[in-house]
């Protein structure tokens, strides 16, 4: 039972990992944030020291992640992986930071889901790599310092607006990451169904990129589920006409909406007459969390020109009842 292709369910993992970019030089896209950190990244390998703490923001799926391990790998050190709600006492961190080798990466994912203890206890490690423990209780309790190996934090997370001031300010290198444009997704999409021995013509590899709502991971997920379709309504190529028609049944939109961005429009477009609408509102109709709708749903939207944010709540812009068919009533302002 050790053949990892005989155990079907672990498959899209291992899928994933053959996919991911290694190094800085094969990850597509993002150019502004790979040219700065290939400068950071060589000035730490001449300096020999630990490299800058890093924070990488953005919608879930543009490569946090994948930089996190590229950065690791090009600097030559070992990586270690944990995440925000993982860590829920002090002592578990302290029990990461004190096996770290000198110039290790440590990745927390989720890094605006610390529980405010264990931030405590990050601070004077980011700061000065040094970790104070208590020990003990009552009376007895006292303090030790322990000198931790130079190390690099890579912090992830979709909302950076939930990051504690003094957590955000001990990153030297904050990064935005951006949507992608269709032409980077179409170089993904075509290099992974390469990848995937399944490859993908033209126009094939570029309706799925159009259709990915700018990100990378949807990509990834879009192209398998096409290639299934390929191979079992097609004869295996994945052509335009089949990409189409695969996407449109998976409920995928000419402009890459899912059903659940769509609920989202329909529901202020019909509903609340194109708003303007609270996002608390919008969540309990929707029986989305606030988060969900705040990280996945309205990035794309908003980057799309769909909806826009103002003070009194969301409003439909033109684009959107364009795109869903319907007039705005008379009195919109759009
Ligand atoms: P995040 O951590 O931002 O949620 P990940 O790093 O886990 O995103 O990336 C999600 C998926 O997309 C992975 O399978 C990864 O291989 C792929 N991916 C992300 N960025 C790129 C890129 N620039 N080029 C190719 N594949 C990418």
């Amino acid at each position: 039972d050790s053949d990892p292709t005989l155990r079907p369910e672990r498959q899209p993992e291992d899928i994933d990992r053959a996919l991911r970019p290694q190094m800085l030089d094969e990850f597509v896209g993002q150019a502004e944030a790979r040219a700065n950190l290939k400068v950071f990244i060589q000035s730490a390998r001449q300096r020999e020291e630990a490299m800058d703490h890093t924070l990488f923001h953005g919608p879930p799926g543009l490569g946090k992640t994948t930089l996190a391990q590229i950065m690791a790998r090009e600097l030559g050190v070992g990586f270690r992986m944990t995440s925000g709600p993982v860590l829920a006492k002090a002592g578990d961190l302290a029990a990461i930071l004190t096996n770290l080798e000198a110039r290790d990466v440590l990745f927390i994912d989720e890094i605006h889901r610390l529980n405010p203890a264990v931030e405590e206890v990050l601070y004077p490690a980011l700061e000065d790599f040094e970790l104070d423990l208590v020990i003990g209780e009552g009376p007895a309790a006292r303090t030790v310092r322990i000198e931790l190996q130079p190390f690099t934090l890579v912090g992830a997370t979709t909302r950076m607006g939930l990051l504690t001031t003094p957590l955000r300010d001990r990153f030297g290198i904050p990064t935005r990451l951006q949507f992608y444009t269709e032409d980077e997704l179409f170089i993904i999409v075509d290099r992974n169904a390469r990848k995937l021995g399944a490859p993908a013509d033209e126009g094939g590899a570029r309706e799925i990129a159009r259709r990915a709502r700018g990100t990378p991971r949807i990509a990834g997920r879009l192209l398998r589920r096409v290639v299934d379709f390929a191979v079992v309504e097609g004869d295996g190529r994945v052509t335009q006409e089949l990409a189409d028609m695969a996407l449109t049944r998976l409920g995928v939109d000419r402009l890459g909406l899912d059903g659940a961005d769509r609920r989202y429009l329909s529901l202020i477009a019909e509903n609340y007459q194109g708003g303007p609408v609270g996002i608390e509102t919008m969540s309990a109709a929707l029986s989305e969390s606030r988060d969900a709708l705040e990280e996945v749903i309205e990035p794309y939207l908003l980057q799309q020109g769909l909806i826009q944010r103002t003070p009194r709540g969301r409003m439909l812009a033109q684009k959107a009842w364009t795109h869903l068919g319907l007039a705005p009533p008379k009195s919109a302002d759009l």
